[in-house]
């Protein structure tokens, strides 16, 4: 720290990005990216925004917002497109919470709740998942702050249904609830049909997982008209040229290339359901999961040590160090190839510890 800088970040504790390496070749398996290209369409309606980056980016997203408005049936006004979902979460934690109306959000979440709550200096409340990992909804019932929820939970993978977040919402119609679908497309429910009905609903996605766009960085917000306004008045009081020309014209092409999008998530699924399989063969408790990874711990093996023995052996998994959840790992869901790989490193493992 030089002496420079500023006492009010002095003790911040910054997220923790997954590991990035460019040692050597590993089978990818620990940020939850896509293992498949970003579409063809999205590549030529880059290529062509390539050609005008003398220019600023549109700060208005209007050909992006245009195609998203179709096809996730909503009006332009109720969609703001930002740097990444972790951008807009960041307006949603600047925008909705301040001393009257704290964070809350389970304490086995999204690792970067509690640093967007800190780097505003917000009041927050964690509040435990229930022994199965699952969140207990009751627990959000009349709970007088705003409700951060990822759903699918990560790292769990587990995911409510639609109908418990519309009890969140009926039970907090004076607070914003907001959802976090990042993984909403690999098998749980969006909650984007309920915002017609409820004004107090902020949904945020990303195009990072499955829209294999995370090095584009993009992701966005749906909600009611006003609820967006707010956000666009934190937009352009920070950068309005948030995103960039080549990425707002490659989420065009990912949009309309509908088929290769769906084509994708269901290949996901199906080697989502192989590996849970395969590993509860091998003596795993897997999570039910609805994202692109599972969370899984085996008995005679603990989370730090699989995930270092896995690198060692060129497959790189998460593992997050937080006590509650250190025996187990987070395990991106890949091509099949690559899951393959693992199950037969993971069975040479657990044979040579035996
Ligand atoms: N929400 C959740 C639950 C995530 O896991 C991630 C990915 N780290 C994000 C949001 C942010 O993703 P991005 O900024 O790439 O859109």
């Amino acid at each position: 720290m030089s002496r420079f800088f500023s006492d009010k970040y002095a003790y911040l504790d910054p997220y923790t990005p997954g590991e990035q390496p460019r040692d050597r070749r590993y089978i990818k398996l620990n940020t939850n990216e896509s293992p498949f290209p970003v579409s063809d369409l999205a590549v030529q309606e880059a290529s062509a925004a390539f050609e005008r980056l003398n220019l600023y980016s549109d700060p208005e997203c209007t050909g992006l917002v245009k195609t998203a408005a179709e096809v996730f049936g909503l009006a332009e006004n109720e969609l703001l497109f930002t740097n990444g979902s972790d951008e807009i979460l960041n307006f949603a934690f600047m925008a909705f919470c301040d001393d009257l109306h704290p964070a809350a959000f389970p304490d086995i979440a999204y690792g970067f709740y509690p640093v967007f709550a800190e780097i505003n200096n917000l009041p927050y409340v964690e509040i435990p998942l229930k022994e199965d990992f699952s969140v207990d909804i009751t627990d959000y019932f009349d709970i007088g702050k705003t409700i951060f929820l990822a759903n699918p939970n990560a790292p769990t993978g587990i995911a409510l249904k639609r109908a418990e977040i519309e009890q969140i919402l009926i039970r907090n119609p004076e607070n914003v609830v907001v959802i976090d679908e990042a993984y909403v497309d690999f098998g749980a429910e969006s909650c984007i049909p309920l915002i017609h009905e409820y004004d107090n609903l902020l949904v945020v996605q990303t195009f990072s997982k499955s829209r294999s766009m995370a090095g584009a960085r993009l992701g966005f917000g749906a909600g009611n008209a006003e609820l967006i306004r707010d956000l666009r008045k934190i937009k352009y009081s920070t950068n309005p040229y948030n995103i960039n020309s080549m990425t707002m014209a490659a989420g065009i092409g990912a949009l309309k290339d509908r088929e290769y999008f769906e084509k994708n998530c269901s290949i996901i699924a199906d080697n989502r359901a192989y590996t849970t399989e395969k590993l509860k063969e091998l003596g795993f408790s897997v999570t039910d999961s609805s994202a692109n990874f599972i969370f899984v711990r085996h008995p005679d093996i603990g989370g730090k040590e699989l995930y270092l023995e896995l690198k060692e052996r060129g497959i790189l998994i998460r593992h997050l160090s937080k006590p509650e959840i250190s025996d187990y790992n987070r395990i991106t869901i890949g091509k099949l190839e690559d899951m393959e790989t693992l199950i037969r490193t993971i069975k040479e493992l657990l044979e040579e510890k035996r």
